[in-house]
């Protein structure tokens, strides 16, 4: 790695890249989160009705998601927005879970809610807005679940690397970090997907490397080729905003996919994936080992 990376994040070196330490694997159910499968997270912004969840859950799985997302924790923009449905949601998405498979992911926002939250879901997000929340870190990294890490909206990628360094150094080695756009002068967009931090962090970190192309764009017109964009650039997986009618959607309506949609992404997916299977860990080991073996 270069020098200058490790000097610029000398603060978090367990997150870093090592010789034993090429690639952490985050076992979830039956899944492995940053091994060789590319792993999609679908569903709706907020968990609004048993009908709304159950029928993405079982559209997402049907198209290939492998984990469920949806909030019912919501921080929002506005003070005036849809605060989310708080246990009810969490008892919705377990039921949704036991109906289709899936895993769960939803966000908890405060330490107080993380036993309440880490007892439905299979996986604790941390939002945003919480970045850099110490008391939550320390809280969720204890938990004992998987945690996804979304970057501040304001922060760089060393500020990334230190909120997960604290998830790791509670204790908590299973740490998925996303990547969901930053704040720029650019206001054409809700953020700019900083596409490049994902480059960079399968460079210098072991730690799983998710895309949230719904947030970084804010428009679903773009989610489908930054979707593209995130295989080409070597995410682990993908996370997305899927809704059975998303202009009625409570919150985050014009950034989401209905169900047609995401068909359509996931099927132009393919291609990209073929050729990072093509390139996936276990077959560049294969491969080394083959030119050795020839010498
Ligand atoms: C979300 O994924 O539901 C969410 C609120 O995202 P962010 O924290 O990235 O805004
Ligand atoms: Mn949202």
């Amino acid at each position: 790695m270069r020098q200058s990376w490790h000097d610029c994040f000398a603060e978090s070196t367990d997150v870093l890249k090592r010789a034993a330490c090429e690639q952490t694997i985050v076992p979830v159910l039956d899944l492995e989160i940053g091994g060789d499968e590319f792993i999609t997270m679908a569903g709706p912004c907020s968990v609004e009705t048993e009908f709304q969840l159950m029928a993405t859950a079982n559209h997402v799985r049907r198209a290939g998601a492998r984990i469920l997302r949806g909030g019912a924790f919501q921080p929002r923009s506005s003070p005036y927005s849809f605060p989310g449905l708080g246990l009810e949601g969490l008892k919705m998405l377990a039921r949704a879970r036991e109906e289709s498979g899936l895993a769960i992911v939803t966000e908890v926002m405060s330490e107080c809610d993380v036993p309440m939250v880490a007892d439905y879901a299979d996986i604790l997000q941390i939002g945003t807005r919480n970045m850099e929340n110490y008391a939550l870190l320390e809280a969720a990294a204890r938990s004992g679940r998987p945690v996804l890490l979304k970057r501040g909206m304001v922060a760089t990628i060393a500020d990334f690397l230190r909120s997960a360094q604290i998830l790791m150094d509670n204790g908590n080695p299973h740490v998925i970090l996303c990547e969901r756009g930053i704040r720029t002068f650019e206001t054409a967009m809700r953020n700019t997907f900083d596409v490049a931090a994902i480059a960079l962090l399968k460079q210098i970190s072991h730690l799983p490397v998710i895309a949230d192309p719904s947030h970084a764009s804010g428009s679903r017109e773009l989610v489908p080729a930054l979707s593209r964009i995130a295989v080409a650039a070597g995410a682990d997986g993908l996370w997305g905003e899927v809704h059975p009618n998303p202009d009625k959607a409570w919150s985050d309506a014009e950034q989401t996919l209905d169900f047609e949609e995401f068909d359509e992404m996931m099927a132009s997916l393919e291609p990209y994936l073929a050729l990072r299977a093509a390139r996936a860990p276990s077959v560049v080991l294969e491969e080394a080992r083959a030119m050795e073996a020839v010498g």
